[in-house]
């Protein structure tokens, strides 16, 4: 069995992805935008957010390893599908659902600036800091978090929880010892 103990309630992200909003707006004036969704978790984050920021924008995907199945990062990032919006001299805007070890963050980062963009930033709406393995900066951040396993508001567990208007911590689940899935 498992169960969801509340994490961040429904209001206080939606007060965030105002306050972050209001910030990539300030900083990025009205110059036009690639806002790039890391697939599966933020797609719910990117449209919260998106729907509050008043800018000339341009929305595409990215789809990458993650774990869903299990509980811990892999270290081993692979791109499994691109964007298809051109890149080239614009200023891409990454966001993240969660920031954990980085090396997502890292990989996305190097993807882009590759791919020769102006500029990059990542906006991530949950950083769990202690998890770190990399020193990737994360421009735009929600909340810090503590080293637990989250759902809800697009992240999930087994495909599951994504629906979910809060954020919960989940207990009671095994450790599957860092098996890695590929989120597609
Ligand atoms: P990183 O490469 O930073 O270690 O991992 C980032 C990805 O790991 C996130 O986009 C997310 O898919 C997954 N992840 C990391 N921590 C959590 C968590 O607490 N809950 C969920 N559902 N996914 C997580």
């Amino acid at each position: 069995m498992t169960n969801l103990r509340l994490a961040i309630s429904e209001e206080e992200i939606q007060e965030c992805v105002e306050r972050l909003a209001r910030l990539i707006q300030a900083d990025y004036k009205n110059q036009p935008l690639l806002v790039v969704g890391a697939l599966n978790g933020s797609f719910v984050f990117l449209s919260d957010l998106i729907r509050r920021m008043n800018l000339p924008i341009q929305v595409d995907f990215i789809r990458l390893s993650s774990y869903d199945a299990a509980l811990k990062s892999s270290g081993d990032v692979r791109l499994h599908h691109g964007v298809r919006t051109p890149v080239v001299g614009k200023n891409v805007l990454v966001v993240e659902d969660i920031v954990d070890t980085g090396l997502t963050a890292q990989f996305i980062r190097k993807y882009f600036e590759e791919e020769g963009a102006a500029t990059v930033s990542i906006c991530s709406l949950l950083d769990k800091p202690a998890r770190r393995l990399t020193s990737v900066t994360v421009e735009y951040v929600g909340f810090e978090v503590p080293d637990q396993f989250l759902v809800g508001y697009g992240l999930d567990y087994n495909q599951q929880y994504r629906e979910l208007r809060d954020i919960y911590s989940i207990e009671g689940v095994v450790d599957s010892g860092g098996r890695v899935t590929e989120d597609i």
